[in-house]
């Protein structure tokens, strides 16, 4: 079955909203490959977002970590981050299924502001949902969502969380079907979510794949990537699914001591459940252990990962805030980079990886840039009064 990976995926959803999703579905399948959506989507590709984004070869933790690090420069994507290239595509799509309205969820604010500039750019109506928590430390992502044209609407229920806006989005979707695109921003929730987002993600791999080999010569050993849902890591890991090329996640760890917002690396591993339209691996209700980045304080995690790691195929390993403040600040130093906190996740890995000396040559999803976390690490480094 399409959309389902080992025992894990689906669509676990309430009967209304078996119709709607089984259009998308379709609609993804006949339209995407179609080439008038490519034409379209390939351009607004290169000439909007700005891809090819560069390969970089960090020469100074090369050298420092005795490791060839490698980075895919998704943070030179216009926006900030990865989030554009899956809603270019969904949005392009919703265009053209004829939907009138555009709704999302968001974290740290960067997929609503991807999905409020598509909505700018396709001229359709878009609302966010964003969670109290999110808005209040990722002000400055609301006012550009909210300059771009779009409604953003404050969740207060519940921890105030990621989870929590996915859930009004999703009530919003159920009342609204016919002429409402619910533009999921990770490859999450039920089928065709995970293979569309999937789809539009891999474009990150196909790029870095090419040209990683062109600069070293060879493919890498292995690519990391953090993982709130999975979309940046799908969406670098796809291309090299056939290679001998091993794949690490990174999972936010909070305060570090019992790793219980990591799903697939928290201690205790429970059985899947059905969360929100799809099978997968979820935290423990009763955790308060919460990441300093909001882009990866979700709850579950896309099935997929959930069965590559049961293959055996990848590794997931949660990292602390700590660890990733101080990836966040060496990357800076050291490279001229400041990397948003999520993909400092990642270079907390791969600097554990190097330490361990499991391989030579590692490529690290560079998802997003820095700006949007200033405030907290003005806060943690005390950088002095603004
Ligand atoms: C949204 C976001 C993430 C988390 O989402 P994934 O679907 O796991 O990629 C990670 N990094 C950045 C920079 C983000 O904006």
């Amino acid at each position: 079955m399409p959309g389902e990976f080992e025992q894990y995926g689906g669509r676990h959803v309430p009967d209304p909203l078996e119709e709607p999703l089984a259009q998308l579905a379709a609609a993804f399948e006949e339209v995407v490959p179609s080439e008038e959506f490519q034409e379209r989507y390939q351009y607004l590709l290169k000439h909007y977002a700005g891809r090819p984004t560069p390969v970089y070869h960090a020469e100074t933790l090369s050298e420092r970590w005795g490791t060839n690090i490698y980075f895919k420069h998704e943070d030179l994507l216009h926006g900030g981050a990865h989030k554009l290239n899956n809603t270019l595509g969904q949005g392009l799509l919703a265009k053209k299924a004829g939907k009138e309205r555009l709704i999302a969820e968001t974290g740290a604010g960067q997929h609503g502001t991807a999905t409020a500039m598509v909505g700018a750019l396709l001229d359709i109506p878009t609302k966010v949902y964003m969670g109290r928590k999110d808005i209040n430390r990722q002000e400055m992502n609301v006012f550009r969502m909210r300059l771009l044209g779009a409604e953003v609407e404050e969740v207060t229920r519940g921890n105030e969380g990621l989870a929590e806006a996915v859930d009004a989005a999703l009530e919003d979707f159920a009342g609204n079907m016919e002429e409402t695109h619910y533009l999921v921003g990770s490859a999450v929730g039920p089928d065709p979510f995970p293979r569309m987002v999937r789809e539009f993600q891999s474009v990150i791999g196909r790029e870095a794949r090419e040209q990683v080999q062109e600069l070293h010569g060879d493919l890498p050993d292995a690519c990391v990537a953090c993982v709130g849902g999975g979309s940046n890591a799908i969406g670098l890991f796809h291309a090299f699914k056939d290679d001998d090329v091993m794949f690490y996640g990174a999972e936010p760890g909070g305060k570090g001591d019992q790793h219980h917002s990591a799903p697939l690396s928290k201690t205790e591993q429970d059985d899947p459940e059905v969360f929100q339209g799809m099978k997968t691996k979820v935290i423990d209700e009763d955790t308060t252990n919460h990441s300093v980045s909001a882009g990866l304080d979700y709850p579950a995690v896309g099935p997929e990962h959930a069965a590559l790691q049961e293959l055996g195929r990848a590794e997931y390993h949660a990292i602390s805030d700590v660890e990733a403040l101080d990836a966040f600040r060496e990357l800076s130093e050291a490279e001229g980079i400041i990397p948003a906190l999520e993909p400092s996740h990642a270079i907390a890995l791969a600097k554990k990886l190097a330490q361990e000396d499991r391989h030579d040559t590692l490529l690290v999803n560079l998802c997003g840039r820095g700006d949007k976390d200033m405030q907290t690490a003005a806060e943690k480094f005390d950088l002095g009064p603004s």
